[in-house]
């Protein structure tokens, strides 16, 4: 701990086997050990599971002083802290759940200079107590993990993080370090410019996952299919279940329960005590399934959760990622299953135009649920796409571990079928939602048809080539690709966008992936 700050390779591998128990770095690690250890400023951005807290630990040991760690998790900072107490490191923890007694005594150890790293809550790091007596401690560094959290349009916002920018005026001599998982390029900016990070290197892991496979799936009947793919393919194992609301989730985890599959319900109404013990069985007992808002994963570090699935939409392909990226942290195969359709990019649009954010936030959010959508409907490699929009060029063109790659679904000129979809929501008075547009199509004489003559209109039955499911897909396509919207203030009728008008002209060709049966098995539908 008396050494110079110049990194020394022997020094650092020594540390590495006697202290953390680990034969060699791994990926970049090496490197921003040595530029951190070495007094330098970084961002580092690496998949969860990747190693990043070594990139921290590390340089702490290496460097004199103790190693100030910004982490928003308590739970987090509790596993952390009792690992590393283990292994023989002097750490400990400030957070509100200290009592007054306790935290005193932290304080002092850190002015005596006997700790090697402490983990503070970004809230009581801001305050003019703690940033005082950082000011009279050796500080070997400062690392803030997840970083993202102060990027204000990122899907993990949180206001404590936006003080932390006083660490990098109070304190610029001292090495700051940001990691994070998750980071596109908008939040990887932000990250830059409200932590002091302008002239720092960027270190960037792949994002990949290989052992996760990738499907989407057409919705048809969500809990069925829910069912269907656990019993058939992860039966016994553990998986997470992502629903959009507390409803939902209850429902979900009832209905699973009911098909004989051990699930627990996991959302910020339930008490919290009844949280804590869901959390815990799934964590401590094989096989069970957690059905949860996104108030959950977020520091649950489970190894073995075989499967991910997404009920509903995320608001994001960084979301969608860090959700689904609590798959297979051991490195097994894993899946990442999502069901998805029309009613979904329907609803998160609402949740957008309604959100009380600016006009940009709103735009933001929607470029952001675009890309998204957009990875659910291309016919292409999924990891291609979802690395792609972190910026990664993939290798190869088809990663073969993801249901377009191991299933090529068939693709279909759509363009005479969506003329058709375009005139009768036209025809109509763009007035309608999708289950009447399909009952016009098809030719349903149904009550609503009768009342509204619509039995007279041309388009009338002019789609009986496509079936009910097929013209819904039609739909959710055109929706997707911004030829239709649904416009919540008159009840979800589809309207036509500015865009839809070089269909009816004939002069876009478009093109549709065809649907498959959405369990996941050999797809089903007849190919055209
Ligand atoms: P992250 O914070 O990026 O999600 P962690 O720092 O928690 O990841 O590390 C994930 C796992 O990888 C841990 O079990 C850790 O012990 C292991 N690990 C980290 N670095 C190495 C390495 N160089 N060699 C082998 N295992 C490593
Ligand atoms: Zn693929």
């Amino acid at each position: 701990k008396n050494q110079p700050d110049v990194f020394q390779t022997s020094d650092a591998l020594s540390v590495l086997h006697s202290v953390f128990g680990l034969p060699g770095f791994r990926g970049a690690q090496e490197d921003i050990v040595r530029h951190v250890t070495d007094g330098g400023n970084c961002l580092v951005l690496m998949p969860t599971g990747g190693g990043k807290s070594l990139c921290y630990q590390l340089p702490s040991l290496l460097r004199p002083g103790c190693g100030i760690v910004v982490s928003p998790l308590i739970a987090l900072m509790r596993d952390q802290v009792a690992g590393l107490l283990e292994a023989g490191v002097k750490a400990a923890v400030l957070n509100s759940t200290l009592s007054w007694d306790e935290a005193n005594e932290v304080e002092r150890q850190l002015l005596a200079g006997e700790l090697d790293l402490l983990y503070v809550a970004p809230e009581r790091l801001v305050t003019p107590r703690c940033l005082a007596m950082l000011g009279r401690a050796r500080i070997a560094l400062f690392a803030i993990d997840e970083a993202h959290c102060v990027a204000q349009w990122g899907h993990d916002f949180r206001p404590e993080y936006i003080g932390l920018s006083v660490i990098a005026e109070r304190f610029p001599n001292i090495p700051r370090i940001a990691l994070t998982a998750t980071a596109d390029d908008l939040t990887r900016q932000e990250i830059v410019q409200r932590l002091g990070l302008d002239d720092a290197p960027n270190f960037v892991a792949s994002f990949d996952r290989p052992n996760i496979k990738y499907e989407i799936v057409d919705k048809t009947n969500a809990q069925k299919q829910l069912q269907a793919f656990i019993s058939d393919r992860h039966s016994g194992e553990a998986g997470v279940v992502y629903c959009l609301s507390r409803a939902k989730v209850e429902d979900t985890a009832a209905a699973l329960n009911k098909a004989g599959i051990l699930a627990l319900p996991y959302h910020a109404g339930l008490d919290a005590r009844l949280r804590e013990t869901n959390q815990d069985r799934f964590i401590n007992e094989d096989g069970v399934v957690i059905v949860a808002t996104v108030a959950f994963g977020m520091g649950i570090d489970k190894p073995d959760v075989r499967f991910v699935c997404h009920l509903d939409l995320p608001k994001s392909i960084e979301a969608y990622y860090q959700e689904t990226g609590r798959a297979g942290r051991d490195g097994k195969p894993s899946n990442a299953w999502m069901a998805y359709g029309l009613s979904d990019i329907v609803q998160q649009r609402r949740m957008i135009d309604e959100s009380t954010g600016s006009e940009t936030f709103k735009g933001v959010s929607i470029r952001k649920l675009d890309a998204l959508v957009g990875l659910a409907e291309t016919v292409d490699c999924r990891r291609t796409r979802l690395l792609g929009y972190f910026g990664e060029e993939a290798t190869g063109t088809r990663c073969g571990n993801c249901d377009n790659c191991l299933t090529p679904p068939k693709v279909w000129n759509g363009s005479v079928a969506a003329q058709k979809l375009l005139s009768c929501a036209y025809r109509t008075g763009q007035k309608f939602g999708a289950m009447h547009l399909v009952d016009v199509l098809i030719g349903r004489l149904t009550d609503k048809v009768k009342q509204f003559g619509h039995d007279k209109l041309s388009v009338f039955g002019i789609g009986g080539e496509l079936t009910e499911k097929q013209w819904r897909a039609v739909m959710r396509q055109l929706v997707a690709r911004g030829f239709l919207y649904a416009d919540a203030d008159s009840f979800n009728a589809l309207k036509l966008t500015e865009e839809a008008r070089g269909v009816l002209k004939g002069e876009i060709e478009l093109m549709f992936r065809e649907e498959t049966g959405g369990t996941g098995r050999a797809p089903r539908s007849k190919s055209r």
